[in-house]
């Protein structure tokens, strides 16, 4: 069977046809600007030459009918019917407490996820308005929702819970949901396989460093802390998010700098984590080559970010009494040889040990802790879209 995955954002769109008879990806793609002028859709399939569609899309309607044209050209296509898609894996961002794991899209799951707006207002709406889209075009195809909080739900209560009002929790479902779940689980199981050992015999601290930054507890297969919050805002500094802060911050600048809500909010989000720090950039590259060009605040986002990641890897080792893996993934964790260095570095006391040789590697996957080091460091690519696709799968059978 063929899953076609998409993971729909406000104004782009990715998506991944993947055979599953043998788990090879037939063709990737991105839409971007949808809405907007110059809308583009590329395809790369493998061993052609990338292909890039530029044509008016006015909604996300119109950029899945020229994803599913494209896949179905004459020459660009990579399949002769639309009946050959035999389900489509959808990425939602929230699924609350509810759902714990991958679901088939029903009306009732489609409610839920309107409910759940308002626990991801920026991501859940554009999650909704693909899977709307899908629906309209391929009527008879069943539709899977896999969720980026589901593998989160096993946190124990004093791992989820806030220092808030009980009632807050029980009535306006504030805790901890953590996010990049697909991505936690996707390394988890593979560094299991890698170490060839039962990931239920496994302690492992998966860092999911990109863009977006989360590190996750994972014992026994299942996640039991992670660093991100209510929302992905909280944890690891990020590339334009500030991550964890003292909360009576966001008073005293309401009061001192006379700033609203959402002035504070886009600070917190947009203009803060390592751009903030180094009015550089967002992207961890650009600041890199800043820093190496002897950029001082370059140099401080850096060192602030490496420690924020270490600390999170303190935590999580204090909460499983002990760490047998330590696994980087995502743009940054998979390709930044220094970054790897830097937060491994001085961990020798814990038993963690990188070797400098082994860690030159970007985007393969690598045992690069020394042989004797007693915890193993790790490199995984993540792939969240064969992940979702491994899901749609179940459910569809
Ligand atoms: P992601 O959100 O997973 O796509 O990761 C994006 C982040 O990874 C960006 O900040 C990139 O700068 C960073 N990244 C990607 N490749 C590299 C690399 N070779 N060295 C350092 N950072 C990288």
């Amino acid at each position: 069977m063929k899953i076609l995955v998409i993971n729909c954002g406000s104004s782009s769109l990715k998506y991944q046809l993947i055979d599953m008879e043998n788990e090879n990806s037939l063709s990737t793609g991105l839409v971007e600007r949808i809405g907007i002028e110059g809308s583009k859709l590329t395809q790369k399939v493998e061993g052609r030459e990338k292909y890039v569609l530029t044509v008016p899309m006015k909604n996300h309607k119109d950029a899945i009918a020229h994803v599913i044209d494209t896949l179905l050209d004459e020459v660009q296509g990579v399949i002769k019917s639309s009946d050959e898609i035999g389900a489509v894996g959808h990425r939602v961002v929230h699924g609350g407490e509810k759902y714990s794991t991958s679901v088939i899209i029903d009306d009732e799951v489609m409610k839920d996820l309107e409910e759940f707006s308002v626990l991801a207002p920026l991501h859940n709406p554009p999650n909704i308005i693909g899977i709307n889209a899908c629906k309209e075009l391929m009527p008879d195809t069943t539709m899977v929702a896999v969720f980026d909080t589901a593998f989160h739900q096993t946190m124990p209560e004093k791992a989820f819970l806030y220092g808030l009002p009980y009632e807050l929790y029980k009535e306006n479902h504030i805790r901890k949901y953590g996010f990049h779940g697909t991505s936690h689980k996707y390394v988890s199981q593979r560094a299991a396989e890698m170490l060839d050992k039962d990931l239920k015999d496994l302690k492992l601290i998966t860092c999911h460093l990109g863009n977006g930054a989360s590190v996750s507890a994972v014992r026994g297969g299942v996640s039991v802390d992670t660093s991100m919050g209510f929302t992905p805002l909280e944890g690891l500094l990020m590339g334009t998010r500030c991550g964890d802060i003292d909360p009576a911050i966001i008073p005293y600048l309401m009061d001192v700098k006379g700033y609203s809500y959402d002035e504070v909010n886009n600070i917190m989000n947009k203009k803060s984590g390592v751009l903030g720090l180094s009015g550089v950039s967002s992207d961890f590259r650009d600041i890199e080559d800043a820093a190496a060009e002897g950029n001082e605040r370059a140099k401080l986002a850096l060192d602030v970010f490496h420690y924020r990641v270490k600390k999170y890897i303190g935590y999580f080792m204090a909460a499983m009494n002990g760490v047998d893996a330590v696994i980087f993934t995502a743009g940054l964790g998979e390709n930044a040889v220094e970054t790897r260095e830097e937060i491994i570095s001085d961990m020798e006391w814990f038993g963690i040990e990188l070797d400098r040789e082994k860690n030159k590697v970007r985007g393969k996957e690598r045992i690069v802790s020394t042989d004797d080091s007693k915890v193993k460091v790790i490199v995984i690519p993540t792939n969240e879209e064969l992940m979702i696709a491994r899901d749609t799968l179940s459910l569809v059978k």
